[in-house]
C-alpha cells in the first residue's frame, strides 16, 4: 500500500487533430484510499491509469508511488512497469488461456520473484479472498464471466501491490453479477484495504465503490471528494448533470412572478427587488413531487402546471416524462422519477395525458 502523487501529468497523442488525453492533472492518493475516476467515454481515464503503470510515456509532470519517483519528465526519469510495484485489472479478464486459475493468479509473483514456498500460500489465501479457491485447477475457458473477474481481481491483488488500478472491470459482467462482484469489491477493501484507482462511467459504481471520487472532464479533474460530497454540493453544470440532476430548468423573475418551463412557478416567494433576473435549476428526477393541483403544494415548494408525456414502468419506480403548458409551442421537458411504494410522491395513478 501506498501514498500516490500525481503533479501536473500531460499526455498528448499525434494525429489529426493531435489529442490532449491528460491535461495538467493533479491527483492526490491516501494510502488504503479506493479513488474512482468518474467521466464520459473520451475523457482520458484509461490513459491516466496507463501512465501510472508505465504502459504510456507522459509528456510532462511527475509521478510518485510512495517514496518512489516513477516519472519526471524534466529529470527524463520513467521507471519500466515491471519497475513499478502495481496491480492491474482490466475490463476484458485477459487471463492467459493455457494457464489454470492457479498460475493465471500466480502469474505477478513470478515476476516479482518471490520463492516458491510463499507464493503457493499467497494463491491459496488471495482466492479464497475472491472467492474462487475452488476453481484453482480450472482453465479460464471453464470459468463463466464473474467467476474470471474474480480470477482476474485475485491477480491484481495478489502480490500485494502498492497500487491496484482498475479500468471499468465490471462492465463486461451482466447487471445481477456487476452488483454482486461490486459489492463483493467493496467488502475486500473494507476488510483488506488496499490502495485503489477504479475508472468507471458508471455513476452508480462511483458512489457505491469510492471513498473518495474525481471526475473527469477533457483531461482534468473537475471535482473530487467524498461520494456525498459530490453528489450533494456538485461544483457546476457538468458534475450536476453526470451525477443525476439530469433536470435543466431556466427560471426568471419577471415583474413580481416567478417562471419556469415558460409558466408560472405558483407558491414561489416573491422577490425583495424588482426587475428580470434569470438562472437555471439543476434538479434530480428523484426531487419532482406529482400533485393533482396547486392545493396539494406543501409550505417550501413550489409547483408548475404540466402535462403527462409518457409514463414507464421500472419497477420500483416510475420515470414520468412532462411537458410544459407553456402556450408558446416549444416542448419543454422535465423527467420525474417516482417511487412506486412512496405514494406521498405521486398520485395513486399516473397516466400519460394527465395534466398535473
Ligand atoms: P477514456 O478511458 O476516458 O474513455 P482515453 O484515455 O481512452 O479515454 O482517451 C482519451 C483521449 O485520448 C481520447 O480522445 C482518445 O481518442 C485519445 N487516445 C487514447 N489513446 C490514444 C492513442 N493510442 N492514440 C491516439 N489517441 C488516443
Ligand atoms: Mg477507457
Amino acid at each position: 500500500m501506498s501514498h500516490v502523487s500525481v503533479r501536473q501529468l500531460l499526455k498528448n497523442f499525434d494525429g489529426k487533430p493531435p489529442t490532449v488525453a491528460v491535461d495538467h492533472l493533479d491527483l492526490e492518493i491516501e494510502d488504503g484510499e479506493f479513488l474512482v475516476l468518474l467521466g464520459p467515454s473520451g475523457c482520458g481515464k484509461t490513459t491516466t491509469l496507463r501512465c501510472l503503470a508505465g504502459l504510456e510515456q507522459p509528456v510532462g509532470g511527475t509521478i510518485s508511488l510512495g517514496d518512489q519517483v516513477v516519472f519526471d519528465a524534466d529529470r527524463g526519469l520513467n521507471l519500466t512497469p515491471d519497475k513499478r510495484f502495481i496491480g492491474m485489472v482490466f475490463q476484458s479478464y485477459a487471463l492467459w488461456p493455457h494457464m489454470s486459475v492457479r498460475k493465471n493468479i500466480a502469474y505477478p509473483l513470478k515476476s516479482r520473484k518471490m520463492t516458491q514456498e510463499l507464493r503457493g500460500g499467497r494463491v491459496e489465501e488471495t482466492a479464497a479472498l475472491v472467492d474462487c479457491e475452488r476453481l484453482l485447477d480450472r482453465l479460464p475457458a471453464e470459468l463463466s464471466g464473474g467467476q474470471q473477474q474474480r480470477v482476474a481481481l485475485a491477480r491484481g491483488l495478489v502480490a500485494r501491490p502498492d497500487l491496484v488500478l482498475f479500468d471499468e472491470p465490471l462492465s463486461n459482467l451482466d447487471a445481477r453479477l456487476r452488483d454482486q462482484v461490486r459489492a463483493e469489491l467493496h467488502d475486500l477493501h473494507q476488510r483488506n484495504p488496499f490502495t485503489a484507482v477504479f475508472v468507471t462511467h458508471d455513476q452508480s459504481e462511483a458512489l457505491a465503490l469510492g471513498t473518495r471520487m474525481a471526475i473527469m472532464n477533457a483531461g482534468r479533474i473537475v471535482q473530487i471528494g467524498t461520494p456525498r460530497e459530490v453528489f450533494e454540493e456538485p461544483v457546476d453544470e457538468y458534475v450536476a448533470g453526470f451525477t443525476g440532476m439530469s433536470n435543466r430548468l431556466s427560471c426568471e423573475y419577471v415583474d413580481g412572478r416567478w417562471y419556469a418551463l415558460g409558466t408560472e412557478l405558483i407558491g414561489a416567494e416573491p422577490r425583495a427587488a424588482a426587475g428580470t433576473s434569470e438562472f437555471v435549476l439543476r434538479l434530480r428526477p428523484e426531487k419532482v413531487r406529482l400533485i393533482g393541483d396547486a392545493s396539494g403544494l406543501r409550505a417550501g415548494e413550489a409547483g408548475i402546471a404540466v402535462n403527462v408525456d409518457d409514463v414507464e414502468f421500472g419497477g420500483l419506480h416510475l420515470d414520468v416524462m412532462l411537458s410544459s403548458t407553456a402556450p408558446d409551442s416549444r416542448r419543454r421537458e422535465l423527467h420525474a422519477r417516482v417511487s412506486t411504494y412512496d405514494r406521498s410522491r405521486a398520485p395513486r395513478t399516473v397516466e400519460r395525458g394527465d395534466r398535473m
